[in-house]
């Protein structure tokens, strides 16, 4: 069978583009190709759908020749990529670990054939990986730097080393050991585990968040709201950490005088009815709220707000035309979750966020 892998996978490099809106057609894109799976009748219609969707089609026609079928290498790496660059989109999209680990692997195992294009996007890969937090799937990348090393791939990781980033130099640090020490075993989950052991520190899960709610409630992140005095943006936050007291809550005006202090015993929710919205302890409006579409779109925050973007860009539309939301960090009402809504959702969110300055 001829290569059609850019036939099939040509629109996918809009999934790592830097325009939102690209990116954004192009997951819209993959979720049809889903839904035409979805709606497949006879097995043949099926696989023909698998065939154009990521990352099922990555596995068609080519494998495992690595080095004689160089299309099929430049999605798998477009596919590694992704998950390097916009790990959001990535999981909720097009998710697969072992398609990762599985690709990484082989790479790993056939690196003495691999062309040097090859190798160089590897190795900028694995420089990524240093420069973000670690993930599933990772010790893979560790592995892969070591028959990769050369002396620049050497250079890289020392000034990494020096990065003004704790997470950075410690995985840069990581990856030296790894590559710099004889004898090592492969690496592995645990290595990388023992490594931060050693120094005393133990990771915290990248993968889960803690919801953004919670984070609010606990005061953790701030709470922009108008100035009852000046009518100017203040931020509402706990002062003390939680603890047998009752915690201190502060909302102190930059623009003028006003600030006031409370130990609050209950927190006020808001209504979803499209009336005004206030922050759950000193009753003051939030500053990022808006009507829209008859109901009112609004944030605790600038972090609230860009939670809310990412889910409505990263939903994924499902076969019978709903939509599926993943809700494990801000929670939508109905009211948001028809497609045809987005676009002005999105727009919104654009004016509420033009009103912060970028300094907030
Ligand atoms: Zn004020």
């Amino acid at each position: 069978m001829a290569d059609d892998m850019d036939e099939r996978f040509g629109w996918a490099w809009d999934l790592i583009s830097a325009d939102p809106a690209r990116r954004d057609a192009a997951h819209l894109r993959l979720d049809g190709l889903r839904m035409a799976r979805a709606a497949a009748v006879t097995r043949q219609e099926y696989e023909e759908a698998s065939r154009r969707l990521l990352p099922d089609g990555l596995w068609t026609g080519s494998w495992p020749g690595l080095a004689r079928v160089p299309r099929a290498v430049r999605y798998r790496l477009l596919y590694l990529d992704w998950e390097m660059r916009f790990p959001h989109e990535w999981a909720w999209h097009a998710k697969s670990w072992r398609t990762k680990t599985s690709l990484l692997r082989t790479f790993h195992q056939h690196v003495d054939e691999l062309s040097g294009w090859i190798r160089t996007v590897l190795t900028d890969l694995v420089l990524l990986a240093v420069d973000r937090p670690h993930r599933l799937g990772d010790e893979r990348y560790a592995r892969l730097a070591r028959v990769l090393a050369d002396d620049a791939l050497r250079d890289r990781l020392r000034e990494l080393g020096e990065h003004a980033d704790e997470g950075v130099r410690l995985r840069a640090g990581y990856l030296t050991w790894v590559v710099g020490t004889r004898g090592l075993p492969e690496p592995k989950p645990s290595q990388w585990r023992e490594y931060l052991m050693r120094q005393g520190l133990t990771e915290q899960p990248a993968e889960r968040h803690l919801p953004i709610l919670s984070q609010v409630d606990g005061g953790r992140v701030p709470i922009l709201v108008r100035c009852p005095r000046c009518a100017g943006q203040a931020e509402v936050a706990c002062a003390t950490p939680p603890g047998p007291d009752r915690a201190a809550w502060r909302v102190p005006c930059s623009h003028c005088p006003h600030t006031a202090t409370r130990r609050p015993e209950f927190k006020q929710g808001n209504r979803w009815d499209g009336s005004a919205v206030y922050d759950p302890v000193f009753r003051l409006p939030l500053w990022l709220q808006q009507p829209c579409a008859g109901r009112r779109l609004w944030a605790y925050g600038t972090g609230h707000l860009e939670a809310i973007e990412q889910h409505l860009r990263a939903r994924v539309r499902l076969a019978d035309g709903g939509a599926y939301l993943p809700a494990y960090q801000v929670e939508l009402p109905d009211w948001m979750m028809p497609l045809e809504r987005r676009d002005e959702l999105l727009a919104g969110i654009a004016a509420l966020r033009a009103t912060v300055p970028a300094t907030a």
